[in-house]
């Protein structure tokens, strides 16, 4: 999958891209990433890529020229692919959406600084608008690397283990299990008897109903989308079952 990343810090987005397995990702040829600075499409003796708002108030905004130049320059006019601006006011990223974005395989990511790009880019050059989440950060840069770290993880092959993702958080609808690793006994804590019995059956049911546990206690929003079995529903029965009786404990 190929990224192309326009950006007026490409120093910012480099060195997350060159280390572990975005960096294998790389080079193995699964993950190609391209990070291109505006500044270097302006004409003008200072590089400015910013001007004051029309209609006054404070902060600059991103003059449209060097983008619109940066990106026609790398990929055309129309863009070969599809554009996608970093924005708090874009539609919200989750698991779901980095799904969907592997069905590309070349995207241009488009970061903002400022109080934002000139409204002209958003109309004419970008496709698609990203939010990774309802807080304002200072720049495009970060959201791009989420963007990209989230949907190249679920590039075929960009994982080590081919499974790594499948039970991962969000992946199957709930939260994913506790996790243990060696030793069995840590400052008196021990990893949970299940993990170590060898029977897999036991230890697929323990972190099924692990899952439905976590789901259960700290998004119980997920569980009303998800597929449930019967085994599945009558563990969160009993969980509410016993909720109920250690609550009438605590009136009574
Ligand atoms: N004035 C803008 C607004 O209120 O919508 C915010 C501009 S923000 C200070 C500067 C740049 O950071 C944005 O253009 C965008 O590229 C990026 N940015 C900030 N927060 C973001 C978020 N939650 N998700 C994606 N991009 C974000």
């Amino acid at each position: 999958m190929r990224f192309d990343v326009f950006t007026l810090l490409p120093e910012v987005i480099e060195p997350y891209l060159q280390s572990s397995i975005l960096k294998r990702a790389r080079q193995a040829g699964l993950l190609e990433v391209n990070v291109h600075n505006i500044r270097d499409w302006t004409t003008d003796k200072h590089h400015v890529c910013d001007d004051t708002p029309y209609g006054g108030g404070g902060g600059m905004v991103m003059k449209p020229d060097p983008i619109f130049k940066a990106v026609e320059g790398v990929l055309g006019a129309p863009p070969s692919c599809p554009v996608f601006l970093l924005t708090p006011q874009g539609r919200t990223f989750n698991q779901q959406v980095a799904q969907e974005l592997t069905q590309y395989d070349h995207l241009a990511l488009l970061c903002g600084r400022y109080e934002g790009i000139d409204e002209r880019v958003r109309e004419y050059l970008v496709t698609d608008e990203i939010s990774i989440g309802d807080f304002v950060l200072t720049g495009g840069e970060l959201p791009a690397l989420v963007l990209i770290d989230a949907v190249a993880r679920l590039v075929p092959g960009v994982l080590g283990d081919p499974l790594g993702a499948e039970n991962d958080s969000f992946t199957s609808g709930l939260l994913e299990y506790p996790h243990y690793t060696r030793p069995p006994e840590f400052r008196g804590w021990q990893v949970p008897e299940v993990l170590l019995s060898g029977d897999h059956a036991r230890i697929a049911r323990w972190r099924r109903e692990q899952s439905l546990l976590r789901t259960w206690q700290r998004r119980p929003d997920l569980l009303e989308k998800v597929d449930l079995t019967e085994a599945d529903r009558l563990y969160l029965r009993n969980l509410e079952r016993a909720q109920r009786a250690g609550k009438k404990d605590q009136d009574g």
